[in-house]
C-alpha cells in the first residue's frame, strides 16, 4: 500500500492542467536522482548557490541566475531587489514603514492572483491602463522618482490590452526603470528561457520550476542581470533577511537544475506532435455523440503552444451540464480533473501519464466514452 494510500488520499488523472493544487508537475526520473543524491551530503549552501546559478545561467544564456521556491517567491525576490538593491538597511527601512521607491507599475489587463506576491513584499501596485488597452503616455506617466520596477506578465493570453513587452522595456529604460517579466507558465516554448531577458532586454525573468519544467514542486528559476540577480540572493536563504521563509533546500536546487538540462534536450517539436495525436484520437472517439460538440482548442488556457481538447455541452442537454460532468470525474477514483470553460470542460493531454488518454470514459446516459469501461454514470441534470 503506497503513503497516500495509506492516508486515504486518491489519485488523480490531471488533464486539467500543471495546478498546484493538484501536485503541480510530475517529477521524470533525471530529476528525481538528482534530489536523492542531494539529500545525501552536507554542503555549503552559499557555494551550491552560486555553482548552481552559474550553471544554469549558462545553460539558460543569460548573465546570472538564481533558484528559487517558486515562481511566486522569485516575484517576491526581484520585487525587494528592485526596490532595495542588496542593501541590508533599506529591508530595515521598508519595514519601518520609511522606504520611498516601492511603487511598481502593473497593467491592469495584467493583474494576476500572483501580484499579492509583490504587494506583500510591501510595495505599492500601480495599476496603468484598463482592461481593454494601454496606451504608452499611461506607462511615461506612471513611473517617478520612487518607482522601483515595471511588472509584466507573460503570455499570449494576457496580450491584450496590454502594451507589448518590447515597448514596455524601451520606455522603462528610458528612465531608468528594471522590468520584472512574469513567464511562470510560459514554457513551451523552451527558447522563452533566454527570450524575454537575452533578446527583448527585459532585466529579470522568472519560471516555475513545477510546471513545464517538472522540476520540483516548491521551486522556481530567476534569470537575468548580474546586479540584480547578486541582490535577490543577498535578501534570499541562507540569509537571514526577507527572503528568508522561501527558502531553498540543495534538493531543489540540484532537482532544478536537473529538470532545466533535461527540458533543454527534449525534442519540443516530437512532444506537441504527440499531443495532437491524443487529441485527434479524442476527436475522433467523441464525434457523433449527441449533445456534445468537441474541437480542437490552441493554444491552451495559459496561452501556451500546445493543444487541448475542447468539449461543450449542449446547454439544453436534459441530463448532462459541463458542471456536473466535471464533478462526477473529479468525484471518482481515481478522480479525473479536467479544466473548465464556460458550457465545456477541457481535457490537456501534457499532463497525463502515457496510456491514460484512453482511461477518460464517461457513459452519460447514451455514453461519452473513449473506451470500453464506463467510470461514471449520469443523473438526471438539477
Ligand atoms: C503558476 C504561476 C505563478 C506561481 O508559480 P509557483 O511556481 O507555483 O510559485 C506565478 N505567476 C504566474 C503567471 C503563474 O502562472
Amino acid at each position: 500500500m503506497s503513503m497516500y494510500e495509506s492516508l486515504g488520499v486518491r489519485r488523480v488523472i490531471n488533464a486539467d492542467a500543471r495546478l498546484t493544487r493538484l501536485g503541480g508537475s510530475l517529477m521524470p526520473e533525471p530529476v528525481r536522482r538528482a534530489m536523492d543524491e542531494a539529500a545525501h551530503w552536507y554542503v555549503d549552501m552559499f557555494e551550491l548557490q552560486r555553482a548552481a546559478g552559474r550553471r544554469l545561467a549558462e545553460l539558460t544564456h543569460n548573465e546570472a541566475a538564481l533558484v528559487t521556491g517558486g515562481a511566486a517567491a522569485a516575484l517576491y525576490l526581484a520585487t525587494v531587489a528592485c526596490m532595495l538593491g542588496d542593501d541590508p538597511a533599506a529591508a530595515q527601512r521598508l519595514l519601518d514603514g520609511q522606504q520611498h521607491k516601492r511603487e511598481v507599475i502593473i497593467h491592469c489587463a495584467h493583474r494576476i492572483p500572483y501580484d499579492l506576491a509583490v504587494a506583500q513584499t510591501g510595495a505599492r501596485l500601480v495599476q496603468i491602463g484598463n482592461v481593454l488597452q494601454t496606451f504608452s503616455w499611461e506607462l511615461e506617466a506612471a513611473i517617478n522618482e520612487n518607482t522601483a520596477a515595471v511588472l509584466y506578465i507573460a503570455g499570449a493570453h494576457l496580450e491584450r490590452g496590454a502594451l507589448p513587452l518590447a515597448e514596455t522595456i524601451t520606455i522603462a529604460h528610458r528612465a531608468g526603470v528594471p522590468v520584472i517579466v512574469d513567464a511562470a507558465a510560459q514554457l513551451p516554448p523552451v527558447e522563452n528561457l533566454w527570450h524575454f531577458t537575452r533578446d527583448l532586454g527585459a532585466d529579470l525573468a522568472l519560471f516555475s520550476g513545477g510546471k513545464d519544467l517538472c522540476g520540483p514542486q516548491a521551486s522556481g528559476l530567476l534569470v537575468g542581470k548580474h546586479s540584480l540577480i547578486a541582490a535577490c540572493a543577498a535578501h534570499a536563504a541562507p540569509n537571514q533577511r526577507l527572503g528568508r521563509p522561501m527558502k531553498v533546500g540543495k534538493e531543489e536546487t540540484l532537482g532544478l537544475l536537473a529538470a532545466v538540462e533535461r527540458y533543454l534536450a527534449l525534442d519540443h517539436g516530437a512532444r506537441v506532435a504527440h499531443f495532437e495525436r491524443i487529441v485527434a484520437y479524442w476527436l475522433d472517439a467523441l464525434a457523433r455523440v449527441p449533445g456534445i460538440l468537441a474541437r480542437r482548442d490552441f493554444p491552451n488556457e495559459a496561452g501556451q503552444p500546445t493543444p487541448r481538447l475542447l468539449i461543450s455541452v449542449d446547454a439544453a442537454h436534459p441530463r448532462l451540464s459541463a458542471h456536473s460532468l466535471r464533478e462526477l470525474l473529479w468525484q471518482g477514483d481515481p478522480r479525473i480533473a479536467v479544466g473548465s470553460a464556460p458550457n465545456a470542460i477541457t481535457l490537456t493531454p501534457d499532463t497525463l501519464e502515457p496510456g491514460e488518454e484512453g482511461k477518460f470514459s464517461i457513459a452519460c446516459g447514451r455514453s461519452l466514452r473513449f473506451s470500453d469501461v464506463a467510470l461514471v454514470n449520469c443523473p438526471s441534470r438539477a
